[in-house]
């Protein structure tokens, strides 16, 4: 039975203030400045969110940094992984929330909904897309201005505190998951499974049937992972041949069916396309900046590989993955902190240091 997510008494909060605290870059490269500023009217089809939590996710910081081929808004706030409530509404968006309604703002923020390919659902690859935290304002702000249409519903049995890196995180691996095209009782490969992503992909994976070999490192990592229910764990830094590490894992020593990589090294893609079996997937998930993935043509065509990106997920990937944490599902490992702390969360996140996901409560 689903248990009740606790409530927090913000959510019950509909007061507007005229200011309010967001953490906010000028220029490429920051500094990132904590600090108050004005809350905006909801305009046409937008709401205005009180963000109660907000996730912080990597691409929050190569934003900041500049580290990606495309351009983001400046002056910005960043942050996509926002949970809260709806406090106020533009014209039209009461079609789609209410006053009072939890919800979610994910990295897209909007699509135009009506294009080819918003119609076949794939809502992130829309030519007309915006996004949190990147090309508008985000969820590191305590009122956040949203398109009501793009919002995802919290349900109850969630938690806003847990539901916040769900929306970002949660959506991106549950999506990639899908991308693998498994059948239950076939085996994936998630690299990076003790991180942010990959241990939250191990407990989607697990609860879609399929059998989880994680690879990552250390063993601290190991415990989470099979804690999860990865059946097998393949350590990257101590294995010499990771490939026939990751092959004899599997009982006929063919390797997994797909691989969802999750982690940041480019090396992790190439080790893939050689550790899967015949007809298998790899799933790009992880951004490493400035990386190829190297195919051998010969034995990409001669194993008839799948090689697919999986972008974050469209509206209803987001309901469903949240669904599936809100039954019970989904453990989501995080710590909480205050929006004060996140230069500092930043300065740790590029030295490597941060484990599992950062959750900001926006009051502290
Ligand atoms: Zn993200
Ligand atoms: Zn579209």
């Amino acid at each position: 039975m689903a248990t009740k997510g606790k409530i927090d008494p913000r959510e019950r909060d509909m007061n507007v203030p005229k200011e309010q605290t967001v953490a906010i870059f000028r220029q490429k490269g920051g500094p990132l400045s904590v600090e108050k500023a004005p809350v905006q009217k909801p305009q046409k089809g937008e709401a205005l969110v009180h963000v109660i939590y907000s996730g912080v996710c990597h691409t929050d910081l190569h934003a900041m940094l500049g580290d990606w081929p495309l351009d983001n808004k400046l002056p910005l706030i960043g942050g996509h992984e926002g949970a809260g409530v709806v406090v106020q509404l533009g014209p039209g968006a009461d079609e789609y929330v209410k006053v009072g309604d939890r919800v979610g703002i994910k990295w897209l923020a909007d699509s135009c909904l009506k294009c080819d390919q918003c119609r076949r659902g794939h809502e992130p690859n829309c030519s007309q897309a915006q996004c949190s935290g990147f090309t508008m304002d985000g969820s590191f702000q305590q009122y956040a201005i949203a398109s009501a249409r793009h919002l995802t519903p919290i349900p109850d049995s969630l938690d806003l505190e847990t539901a916040s890196p769900l929306l970002c995180a949660g959506v991106t691996v549950y999506r990639a998951v899908k991308e693998a095209r498994l059948t239950p009782g076939e085996t994936v490969a998630i690299v990076g499974a003790g991180g942010g992503l990959g241990h939250l992909a191990v407990q989607y994976a697990v609860n879609a049937g399929y059998r989880v070999i994680a690879i990552d490192s250390g063993a601290e990592k190991e415990k989470l992972a099979r804690s999860l229910g990865a059946e097998a764990f393949v350590d990257f830094a101590k294995e010499k041949d990771l490939v026939q590490a990751v092959k004899d894992t599997t009982a006929d020593k063919q390797g997994p069916s797909a691989a969802i990589v999750a982690a940041s090294g480019g090396k992790a893609y190439e080790q893939a396309l050689d550790y899967l079996r015949p007809r298998g997937t790899l799933v790009a998930v992880g951004l490493p900046p400035d990386t190829n993935i190297q195919a051998n043509v010969f034995f990409t065509v001669f194993k008839a590989l799948h090689i697919v990106g999986s972008y974050v997920g469209n509206r209803q990937d987001a309901i469903e993955s949240l669904d599936i944490a809100g039954r019970g599902k989904v453990k989501v490992i995080h710590k909480t902190v205050g929006l004060s702390s996140l230069p500092d969360i930043y300065d740790q996140m590029h030295a490597g240091k941060i484990a599992g996901r950062i959750v900001l409560d926006l009051d502290k």
